[in-house]
Protein backbone atom coordinates (compact mmCIF):
# COMPACT_ATOMS: atom_id res chain seq x y z
CA UNK A 1 0.00 0.00 0.00
CA UNK A 2 1.08 3.65 -0.82
CA UNK A 3 0.20 6.55 0.21
CA UNK A 4 -0.46 9.58 -1.69
CA UNK A 5 -0.98 13.46 -0.55
CA UNK A 6 -3.52 15.33 -2.12
CA UNK A 7 -4.84 18.69 -2.14
CA UNK A 8 -8.35 19.80 -1.72
CA UNK A 9 -11.08 22.22 -2.04
CA UNK A 10 -11.50 23.35 1.90
CA UNK A 11 -13.62 26.58 0.83
CA UNK A 12 -14.52 28.89 -1.93
CA UNK A 13 -12.27 31.60 -2.46
CA UNK A 14 -14.02 35.54 -2.30
CA UNK A 15 -11.12 37.27 -3.97
CA UNK A 16 -7.61 35.76 -5.09
CA UNK A 17 -7.28 32.25 -3.54
CA UNK A 18 -4.88 32.18 -0.31
CA UNK A 19 -3.70 28.84 1.20
CA UNK A 20 -6.73 29.07 3.37
CA UNK A 21 -8.95 27.69 0.87
CA UNK A 22 -6.59 24.78 0.29
CA UNK A 23 -6.43 21.18 2.95
CA UNK A 24 -3.87 19.35 2.30
CA UNK A 25 -4.45 15.38 3.07
CA UNK A 26 -2.75 12.34 3.02
CA UNK A 27 -4.40 9.06 1.72
CA UNK A 28 -4.05 5.46 1.09
CA UNK A 29 -3.77 4.51 -2.57
CA UNK A 30 -5.47 1.23 -3.05
CA UNK A 31 -3.62 -1.41 -5.07
CA UNK A 32 -4.65 -2.16 -8.57
CA UNK A 33 -6.58 -4.46 -9.16
CA UNK A 34 -7.20 -7.06 -12.71
CA UNK A 35 -7.03 -4.15 -15.43
CA UNK A 36 -5.87 -1.29 -13.09
CA UNK A 37 -2.90 0.54 -12.84
CA UNK A 38 -0.84 2.37 -10.31
CA UNK A 39 0.43 5.77 -11.43
CA UNK A 40 2.92 7.97 -9.49
CA UNK A 41 2.36 11.75 -11.04
CA UNK A 42 5.48 13.58 -12.11
CA UNK A 43 4.29 17.03 -13.00
CA UNK A 44 0.79 19.00 -12.38
CA UNK A 45 -0.45 21.51 -14.15
CA UNK A 46 -2.26 24.95 -12.51
CA UNK A 47 -4.27 26.63 -14.51
CA UNK A 48 -6.29 30.04 -14.41
CA UNK A 49 -9.95 27.97 -15.83
CA UNK A 50 -9.81 25.91 -12.60
CA UNK A 51 -10.52 29.10 -10.59
CA UNK A 52 -14.05 29.16 -12.11
CA UNK A 53 -14.80 25.64 -11.06
CA UNK A 54 -13.93 27.09 -7.83
CA UNK A 55 -17.43 29.12 -7.46
CA UNK A 56 -20.67 26.71 -7.32
CA UNK A 57 -22.59 27.64 -10.37
CA UNK A 58 -22.67 25.69 -13.46
CA UNK A 59 -20.21 26.13 -16.06
CA UNK A 60 -18.71 24.18 -19.16
CA UNK A 61 -17.08 22.09 -16.42
CA UNK A 62 -18.58 21.10 -12.87
CA UNK A 63 -17.33 23.29 -10.45
CA UNK A 64 -15.06 21.36 -7.19
CA UNK A 65 -16.52 20.17 -4.59
CA UNK A 66 -15.64 21.25 -1.03
CA UNK A 67 -13.70 18.39 0.70
CA UNK A 68 -12.67 16.51 -2.21
CA UNK A 69 -9.46 16.71 -4.31
CA UNK A 70 -9.00 19.11 -7.05
CA UNK A 71 -8.66 17.87 -10.64
CA UNK A 72 -6.52 18.97 -13.79
CA UNK A 73 -3.79 17.61 -15.79
CA UNK A 74 -0.95 15.83 -14.97
CA UNK A 75 1.36 13.88 -16.48
CA UNK A 76 2.31 10.51 -14.66
CA UNK A 77 4.63 7.70 -14.67
CA UNK A 78 2.85 3.98 -14.47
CA UNK A 79 4.62 2.18 -10.89
CA UNK A 80 2.22 -1.12 -11.36
CA UNK A 81 0.32 -2.44 -14.13
CA UNK A 82 -2.19 -5.57 -14.33
CA UNK A 83 -3.65 -3.71 -17.50
CA UNK A 84 -2.93 -4.81 -20.97
CA UNK A 85 -0.90 -2.75 -22.77
CA UNK A 86 0.43 -0.78 -20.38
CA UNK A 87 3.97 -1.57 -18.64
CA UNK A 88 5.92 0.05 -15.39
CA UNK A 89 7.29 3.23 -16.92
CA UNK A 90 5.28 4.27 -19.22
CA UNK A 91 4.38 8.00 -19.06
CA UNK A 92 0.48 8.56 -19.41
CA UNK A 93 -2.00 11.50 -19.20
CA UNK A 94 -4.77 12.35 -17.01
CA UNK A 95 -6.87 14.46 -15.23
CA UNK A 96 -5.91 13.43 -12.04
CA UNK A 97 -4.05 16.05 -11.35
CA UNK A 98 -3.44 17.85 -7.56
CA UNK A 99 -2.36 14.39 -5.89
CA UNK A 100 0.74 12.41 -6.25
CA UNK A 101 -0.37 9.13 -6.82
CA UNK A 102 -3.83 7.54 -7.74
CA UNK A 103 -4.81 3.72 -8.71
CA UNK A 104 -7.24 3.81 -12.12
CA UNK A 105 -8.45 1.68 -15.33
CA UNK A 106 -6.47 2.71 -18.39
CA UNK A 107 -9.91 4.31 -19.63
CA UNK A 108 -9.51 7.06 -17.24
CA UNK A 109 -5.67 8.06 -19.07
CA UNK A 110 -5.08 9.83 -22.00
CA UNK A 111 -2.81 9.06 -24.43
CA UNK A 112 0.45 10.72 -24.56
CA UNK A 113 1.55 12.25 -28.09
CA UNK A 114 4.31 9.56 -29.20
CA UNK A 115 6.87 12.52 -29.61
CA UNK A 116 9.26 10.90 -26.89
CA UNK A 117 12.99 10.50 -28.78
CA UNK A 118 11.90 12.23 -31.68
CA UNK A 119 13.11 15.76 -30.47
CA UNK A 120 16.29 14.28 -29.46
CA UNK A 121 17.79 17.47 -30.39
CA UNK A 122 15.88 20.00 -28.53
CA UNK A 123 17.54 20.27 -24.96
CA UNK A 124 15.47 20.46 -22.03
CA UNK A 125 11.83 18.43 -23.70
CA UNK A 126 10.58 16.32 -21.12
CA UNK A 127 7.31 15.39 -19.74
CA UNK A 128 5.69 18.57 -18.21
CA UNK A 129 5.94 20.04 -21.98
CA UNK A 130 3.04 17.94 -22.15
CA UNK A 131 0.79 20.04 -19.58
CA UNK A 132 2.49 23.44 -21.71
CA UNK A 133 3.50 23.78 -24.94
CA UNK A 134 2.64 20.32 -26.48
CA UNK A 135 -0.39 19.83 -24.34
CA UNK A 136 -3.78 21.75 -23.31
CA UNK A 137 -2.28 25.62 -23.51
CA UNK A 138 -0.67 25.04 -26.61
CA UNK A 139 -3.39 23.80 -28.15
CA UNK A 140 -5.77 26.42 -26.93
CA UNK A 141 -3.06 28.76 -28.60
CA UNK A 142 -3.01 26.86 -31.93
CA UNK A 143 -7.03 26.52 -32.35
CA UNK A 144 -7.77 30.17 -30.89
CA UNK A 145 -5.24 32.20 -33.19
CA UNK A 146 -5.40 29.74 -36.08
CA UNK A 147 -9.60 28.71 -35.96
CA UNK A 148 -10.74 32.24 -34.22
CA UNK A 149 -8.08 34.78 -34.91
CA UNK A 150 -7.39 33.58 -38.35
CA UNK A 151 -4.45 35.63 -39.24
CA UNK A 152 -2.99 36.07 -42.48
CA UNK A 153 0.55 37.33 -43.25
CA UNK A 154 0.99 40.84 -42.89
CA UNK A 155 -1.57 41.00 -40.14
CA UNK A 156 -0.95 42.65 -36.85
CA UNK A 157 -2.01 40.64 -33.90
CA UNK A 158 -2.09 41.73 -29.99
CA UNK A 159 -1.79 39.15 -27.45
CA UNK A 160 -2.29 39.88 -24.02
CA UNK A 161 -1.13 37.64 -21.22
CA UNK A 162 1.71 37.61 -23.79
CA UNK A 163 4.37 35.27 -21.30
CA UNK A 164 2.04 33.66 -20.12
CA UNK A 165 1.55 29.69 -21.37
CA UNK A 166 -0.68 29.95 -24.03
CA UNK A 167 0.23 33.97 -24.90
CA UNK A 168 3.55 33.28 -25.59
CA UNK A 169 2.71 30.11 -28.26
CA UNK A 170 0.04 32.46 -30.10
CA UNK A 171 2.65 35.08 -30.26
CA UNK A 172 4.89 32.71 -31.62
CA UNK A 173 2.76 31.10 -34.04
CA UNK A 174 1.97 34.21 -35.33
CA UNK A 175 5.28 35.03 -36.03
CA UNK A 176 5.46 31.72 -38.16
CA UNK A 177 2.65 33.07 -40.36
CA UNK A 178 3.90 35.86 -41.23
CA UNK A 179 2.63 38.51 -38.50
CA UNK A 180 3.60 41.73 -36.56
CA UNK A 181 3.39 40.85 -33.22
CA UNK A 182 2.09 43.19 -30.22
CA UNK A 183 2.25 41.07 -26.87
CA UNK A 184 1.98 42.71 -23.27
CA UNK A 185 2.78 41.11 -20.31
CA UNK A 186 3.19 42.63 -16.47
CA UNK A 187 7.00 43.30 -16.13
CA UNK A 188 10.75 43.92 -17.83
CA UNK A 189 11.98 40.73 -17.99
CA UNK A 190 8.59 39.10 -19.35
CA UNK A 191 9.30 41.91 -22.42
CA UNK A 192 12.52 41.53 -22.79
CA UNK A 193 12.47 37.29 -22.64
CA UNK A 194 9.19 38.25 -25.35
CA UNK A 195 11.72 39.86 -27.47
CA UNK A 196 14.17 37.18 -27.28
CA UNK A 197 11.41 34.75 -29.08
CA UNK A 198 10.96 37.23 -31.84
CA UNK A 199 7.92 39.17 -30.43
CA UNK A 200 7.97 42.45 -32.76
CA UNK A 201 6.48 45.01 -29.38
CA UNK A 202 6.42 43.20 -25.99
CA UNK A 203 4.57 46.20 -23.48
CA UNK A 204 4.63 45.79 -19.67
CA UNK A 205 1.09 47.12 -18.81
CA UNK A 206 2.00 47.53 -15.54
CA UNK A 207 4.16 50.63 -17.14
CA UNK A 208 0.53 52.85 -17.39
CA UNK A 209 -1.20 54.48 -20.55
CA UNK A 210 -2.18 50.90 -22.14
CA UNK A 211 -3.73 52.39 -25.14
CA UNK A 212 -0.66 54.72 -25.92
CA UNK A 213 1.94 51.83 -26.19
CA UNK A 214 -0.37 49.73 -27.61
CA UNK A 215 -1.03 52.75 -30.56
CA UNK A 216 2.54 53.71 -30.37
CA UNK A 217 3.53 49.75 -31.22
CA UNK A 218 0.66 49.15 -34.21
CA UNK A 219 0.17 53.10 -34.93
CA UNK A 220 -2.21 51.34 -37.79
CA UNK A 221 -3.90 49.44 -35.91
CA UNK A 222 -4.41 45.38 -35.23
CA UNK A 223 -6.06 43.13 -36.95
CA UNK A 224 -6.39 40.53 -34.52
CA UNK A 225 -6.37 40.20 -30.98
CA UNK A 226 -6.15 37.37 -28.87
CA UNK A 227 -7.40 38.11 -25.48
CA UNK A 228 -6.38 36.36 -21.98
CA UNK A 229 -6.84 39.09 -20.24
CA UNK A 230 -10.31 41.23 -20.19
CA UNK A 231 -10.87 44.23 -18.69
CA UNK A 232 -9.08 47.45 -20.18
CA UNK A 233 -6.77 44.95 -22.52
CA UNK A 234 -10.01 44.24 -24.09
CA UNK A 235 -11.43 48.07 -24.08
CA UNK A 236 -7.67 48.82 -26.06
CA UNK A 237 -8.09 45.95 -28.39
CA UNK A 238 -11.50 47.38 -29.50
CA UNK A 239 -10.18 50.54 -29.69
CA UNK A 240 -7.05 49.78 -32.00
CA UNK A 241 -9.06 47.57 -34.06
CA UNK A 242 -8.81 48.21 -38.14
CA UNK A 243 -12.06 47.23 -39.91
CA UNK A 244 -12.79 43.50 -39.73
CA UNK A 245 -10.64 42.55 -36.94
CA UNK A 246 -11.09 39.36 -34.92
CA UNK A 247 -11.12 39.55 -31.71
CA UNK A 248 -10.84 35.59 -30.35
CA UNK A 249 -11.53 35.78 -26.51
CA UNK A 250 -9.69 32.83 -24.58
CA UNK A 251 -10.05 34.41 -21.75
CA UNK A 252 -10.45 37.25 -19.22
CA UNK A 253 -8.15 36.81 -16.03
CA UNK A 254 -7.98 39.99 -15.00
CA UNK A 255 -11.69 39.30 -14.08
CA UNK A 256 -11.86 35.81 -12.30
CA UNK A 257 -11.73 36.68 -8.43
CA UNK A 258 -14.26 40.03 -8.93
CA UNK A 259 -16.87 39.59 -6.31
CA UNK A 260 -18.92 41.82 -8.47
CA UNK A 261 -18.98 41.37 -12.52
CA UNK A 262 -16.90 43.53 -13.82
CA UNK A 263 -18.70 46.64 -16.46
CA UNK A 264 -18.12 45.81 -20.35
CA UNK A 265 -15.93 47.43 -22.31
CA UNK A 266 -17.12 51.22 -22.72
CA UNK A 267 -16.60 51.40 -26.20
CA UNK A 268 -18.26 48.34 -27.48
CA UNK A 269 -20.16 50.57 -29.53
CA UNK A 270 -17.28 50.28 -32.14
CA UNK A 271 -18.46 46.83 -32.68
CA UNK A 272 -20.58 47.93 -35.03
CA UNK A 273 -18.77 50.64 -36.89
CA UNK A 274 -16.01 48.27 -37.73
CA UNK A 275 -17.58 45.63 -37.82
CA UNK A 276 -15.77 43.75 -35.43
CA UNK A 277 -15.90 39.86 -35.06
CA UNK A 278 -15.77 38.74 -31.51
CA UNK A 279 -15.64 35.23 -30.58
CA UNK A 280 -15.35 32.85 -27.49
CA UNK A 281 -13.78 29.64 -27.76
CA UNK A 282 -12.97 26.54 -25.37
CA UNK A 283 -10.43 24.56 -26.39
CA UNK A 284 -12.08 21.41 -25.73
CA UNK A 285 -13.93 21.50 -28.24
CA UNK A 286 -11.74 21.32 -30.73
CA UNK A 287 -10.34 18.04 -29.54
CA UNK A 288 -10.40 16.77 -33.28
CA UNK A 289 -7.53 19.01 -34.31
CA UNK A 290 -5.40 17.83 -32.03
CA UNK A 291 -3.18 15.28 -34.07
CA UNK A 292 -2.49 17.98 -36.25
CA UNK A 293 -1.38 20.51 -33.79
CA UNK A 294 0.69 18.45 -32.48
CA UNK A 295 2.37 17.51 -35.21
CA UNK A 296 2.81 21.11 -36.61
CA UNK A 297 4.50 21.91 -33.12
CA UNK A 298 6.57 19.09 -32.79
CA UNK A 299 7.83 20.30 -36.31
CA UNK A 300 8.14 24.10 -35.17
CA UNK A 301 9.60 23.03 -31.96
CA UNK A 302 12.03 20.88 -34.16
CA UNK A 303 13.20 23.76 -36.12
CA UNK A 304 13.76 25.98 -33.37
CA UNK A 305 10.35 28.16 -34.09
CA UNK A 306 8.58 27.77 -30.75
CA UNK A 307 10.55 28.02 -27.37
CA UNK A 308 8.94 28.11 -23.90
CA UNK A 309 9.68 28.74 -20.64
CA UNK A 310 8.42 26.98 -16.93
CA UNK A 311 8.50 28.14 -14.19
CA UNK A 312 8.54 25.06 -11.50
CA UNK A 313 7.22 24.81 -8.03
CA UNK A 314 8.57 21.57 -6.21
CA UNK A 315 6.08 19.23 -3.91
CA UNK A 316 2.46 18.75 -3.60
CA UNK A 317 2.19 21.08 -0.81
CA UNK A 318 3.81 24.23 -3.02
CA UNK A 319 0.37 23.75 -5.79
CA UNK A 320 -2.02 26.23 -3.81
CA UNK A 321 0.76 28.81 -3.92
CA UNK A 322 1.38 28.01 -7.56
CA UNK A 323 -2.08 28.08 -8.57
CA UNK A 324 -2.31 31.57 -6.86
CA UNK A 325 0.94 32.80 -8.75
CA UNK A 326 -1.27 32.54 -11.80
CA UNK A 327 -3.36 35.41 -10.59
CA UNK A 328 -0.02 37.59 -9.55
CA UNK A 329 1.93 36.63 -12.23
CA UNK A 330 4.76 34.80 -10.82
CA UNK A 331 4.99 32.56 -13.54
CA UNK A 332 6.78 33.12 -17.07
CA UNK A 333 5.11 30.90 -19.85
CA UNK A 334 4.34 27.45 -17.96
CA UNK A 335 3.42 27.04 -14.71
CA UNK A 336 4.13 23.83 -13.34
CA UNK A 337 4.38 21.80 -10.11
CA UNK A 338 7.18 19.06 -9.95
CA UNK A 339 6.04 15.77 -7.72
P1 LIG B 1 -0.75 32.13 -17.88
O1 LIG B 1 0.40 31.22 -18.02
O2 LIG B 1 -0.90 33.24 -18.88
O3 LIG B 1 -0.76 32.69 -16.41
C1 LIG B 1 -1.58 33.72 -16.03
C2 LIG B 1 -0.92 35.09 -16.30
O4 LIG B 1 -1.95 36.06 -16.35
C3 LIG B 1 0.00 35.56 -15.19
O5 LIG B 1 1.29 35.05 -15.34
C4 LIG B 1 -0.07 37.08 -15.30
O6 LIG B 1 1.01 37.53 -16.10
C5 LIG B 1 -1.38 37.32 -16.05
N1 LIG B 1 -2.33 38.06 -15.21
C6 LIG B 1 -2.82 37.70 -14.02
N2 LIG B 1 -3.67 38.65 -13.55
C7 LIG B 1 -3.69 39.64 -14.49
C8 LIG B 1 -4.35 40.89 -14.60
N3 LIG B 1 -5.18 41.32 -13.64
N4 LIG B 1 -4.12 41.64 -15.70
C9 LIG B 1 -3.28 41.23 -16.67
N5 LIG B 1 -2.63 40.05 -16.63
C10 LIG B 1 -2.83 39.27 -15.55
O7 LIG B 1 -2.09 31.28 -17.95
P2 LIG B 1 -2.56 30.40 -19.19
O8 LIG B 1 -1.68 30.66 -20.33
O9 LIG B 1 -2.78 29.03 -18.74
O10 LIG B 1 -4.01 31.03 -19.50
C11 LIG B 1 -4.08 32.29 -20.16
C12 LIG B 1 -5.55 32.61 -20.39
O11 LIG B 1 -6.12 31.64 -21.24
C13 LIG B 1 -6.39 32.65 -19.13
O12 LIG B 1 -7.34 33.68 -19.22
C14 LIG B 1 -7.10 31.31 -19.18
O13 LIG B 1 -8.31 31.30 -18.47
C15 LIG B 1 -7.31 31.16 -20.67
N6 LIG B 1 -7.50 29.79 -21.15
C16 LIG B 1 -8.61 29.57 -21.91
C17 LIG B 1 -8.83 28.36 -22.46
C18 LIG B 1 -10.01 28.17 -23.34
O14 LIG B 1 -10.31 27.04 -23.73
N7 LIG B 1 -10.72 29.23 -23.68
C19 LIG B 1 -7.92 27.23 -22.20
C20 LIG B 1 -6.74 27.59 -21.43
C21 LIG B 1 -6.56 28.83 -20.92
P3 LIG B 1 1.50 39.07 -16.08
O15 LIG B 1 2.77 39.08 -15.29
O16 LIG B 1 1.70 39.38 -17.51
O17 LIG B 1 0.42 39.88 -15.42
Amino acid sequence: MITSTEIRLKSRPVGVPTAANFDVATVDVPAPGAGEVLVRNRYMSVDPYMRGRMYDRPSYVPPFQIGEALQGHAVGEIVESHAEGFAPGDLVSSMFGWREAFTVAPANLAAMPDLFGKLPHVPGINPSAFIGVLGMPGLTAYVGLLEIGQPKAGDTVFVSGGAGAVGSVVAQIAKIKGCTVVASAGSAEKCDWLRSVGVDHAINYKDGNLLAQVQAAAPKGIDVYFDNVGGEHLEVAIEVARQGARLAECGMISQYNDTAPAPGPRNIIMVVGKSLKIQGFIVSNFGHLRAQFVADMAGWIAEGRIRWEETVMDGIAQAPAAFAGLFDGTNTGKMVVKL
